[in-house]
């Protein structure tokens, strides 16, 4: 079984994607991890793609795609994060599993409205103290009085990252890069589309129950 997990940063893609793993069995593949493992391992691969790591460029697709279909060929069930992130990569993948008679089973995308994801990367503050460095969450997890450190008592602040414009903008590069994968695979006819409510206090479980439904749907 080969499931690909899409989502926005903040859609919740990498707990939905461990609950996924643990219902059917699959061993999680980020290339993250692909680049860290061949890098420690020394081979040609990973030595090639510490090059570009090293001085902080990104790894040319023939590179990763000559290590993931060396990775792949030793796992039968795998949920992939991360990759594909192109459409060129997609095609590479799909015709790395056809060639041993495999395909992806299907691709589950994480839908959360922007404003929501936005809401609650903002509503995440942290203690201006540095020695302190206490967190709380505005909606989730609020201070006793508002503004203030629990701790320390000092102020509260909302982290550069966190702020509105700079979440925005790292949506829209992210929708940039992804939608065309998204239609590619609505296309291929393996796109799964799972609407996420995060304001609900069963959102994991709901969000879960839907992914392993579709999953299901299709074995
Ligand atoms: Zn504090």
């Amino acid at each position: 079984m080969y499931i690909i997990m899409l989502g926005a940063p903040g859609s919740g893609k990498g707990t939905i994607g461990k609950e996924i793993c643990n219902k059917f069995n699959l061993v999680p593949f980020s290339t993250g991890n692909m680049f860290r493992d061949e890098i420690k391992r020394e081979t040609e691969l990973g030595k090639k793609a510490n090059e570009y790591i090293s001085q902080g460029n990104l790894v040319p697709d023939e590179v990763t795609i000559a290590m993931v279909q060396e990775q792949l060929s030793n796992l039968e069930n795998v949920l992939l994060d991360g990759f594909p992130r192109t459409i060129n990569q997609a095609e590479k993948l799909k015709e790395i599993l056809s060639k041993t008679g495999k395909n992806i089973t299907a691709v589950i995308n994480l839908r959360v409205p922007d404003e929501d994801i936005i809401k609650r990367t903002a509503s995440r503050v942290v203690c201006t103290n540095k020695d302190c460095g206490a967190s709380f969450n505005t909606i989730f997890m609020p201070p006793k009085k508002e503004g203030i450190c629990d701790v320390c008592g000092a102020p509260l602040t909302v982290r550069d990252d966190d702020k509105p414009e700079t979440t925005k903008k790292r949506l829209e590069t992210y929708y940039n890069s992804t939608e065309p994968l998204i239609s590619y695979y609505e296309k291929e006819g393996l796109l799964e589309q799972i609407d996420i409510d995060i304001y609900s206090p069963t959102t994991k479980e709901d969000t879960t129950n839907k992914a392993i439904e579709a999953i299901e749907r299709r074995l």
